[in-house]
């Protein structure tokens, strides 16, 4: 190859894989662009604080200032407890939609066969009292009127990537389940596989996500591939709340003593009636 193609093959593959990650306070900011997804692009949302958010407090990142040592400590006094009290906040906490109309969203995007995958970093396979923590996601978020189409019924294991906990990252009812691996490689794993399979490759992804990391780490493992990523940073719209901390240093020591975790307002009622936490 001579030097004036080289140059041009390097300018076009630049733009070709060009990648961008943009902000968005709402999925009403992308609906246009996502009007011009076909059925070659992935359409990949992350779950947690992207889709969803858990309705008890101490779960709100925006406060994580204000009880990452309250959890910390907790988690200490746990002991090897701790996984089974985290299952049991799991199952008991409420999961609400942040933009409901994102349901729509996704089906509207099924309907025109596109590809709408979760991708979420969560673990997987058996988690305290949680037997199959994917078959666990898909529910909730099937009872919250949003399910992901698959490529297959089977459960698929990615066992190219290292185990956590014994368990693999998985795919399971259209949900990409990372185990705590970075996205980008699971993805990557997931891509492959699809690829033996189905001979499937698109040719351009899109992730919903709030954690900027995650964007990163997708952008660049498609990049290494050739694939055009647009990358959505979600940043809201958040409820408005306030944080108490009597209320969830409360919660913490009852599920301690009692190992059954109490919602806000379950939290708030033993406050009112003079129900100590402790047996
Ligand atoms: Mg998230």
């Amino acid at each position: 190859m001579n030097y004036k193609n080289y140059i041009l093959l390097s300018i076009l593959c630049n733009i070709t894989l060009q990648a961008e990650i943009s902000q968005i306070r709402s999925f009403q900011e992308a609906e246009a662009i996502l009007a011009t997804t076909d059925k070659n692009t992935l359409v990949l949302f992350d779950v947690d604080e992207t889709l969803i958010y858990w309705a008890d407090k101490i779960q709100y990142p925006k406060f994580k200032s204000q009880w990452q040592d309250m959890k910390k400590m907790a988690w200490e006094r746990a002991g090897d407890r701790q996984t089974l009290l985290r299952s049991k906040i799991f199952l008991k906490c409420k999961k609400v939609l942040i933009e409901p109309f994102v349901a729509d969203i996704i089906r509207q995007l099924q309907d025109r066969e596109v590809k709408v995958l979760a991708l979420t970093k969560m673990e997987s396979g058996n988690y305290g009292i949680i037997p199959l923590m994917e078959e666990w996601r898909y529910q909730e978020l099937r009872d919250l009127g949003i399910t992901f189409k698959s490529w297959s019924d089977h459960r698929m294991e990615f066992s190219q990537c290292v185990t956590r906990e014994n368990n693999y990252p998985v795919f399971y009812k259209g949900i990409l389940v990372t185990n705590r691996h970075e996205k980008g490689e699971v993805l990557g794993a997931f891509l492959d596989t699809i690829f033996e399979r189905e001979g499937y490759k698109p040719d351009r992804v899109m992730l919903f996500e709030d954690q900027i990391g995650n964007l990163q780490s997708v952008e660049q493992e498609l990049a290494s591939r050739g694939i055009a990523f647009e990358g959505y940073h979600y940043l809201g719209p958040y409820p408005d709340a306030e944080f108490d901390p009597i209320i969830a240093q409360y919660q913490l020591d009852y599920l301690h003593d009692h190992e059954e975790w109490l919602t806000d307002e379950e939290a708030a009622q033993h406050l009112a009636s003079g129900i100590k936490s402790c047996n």
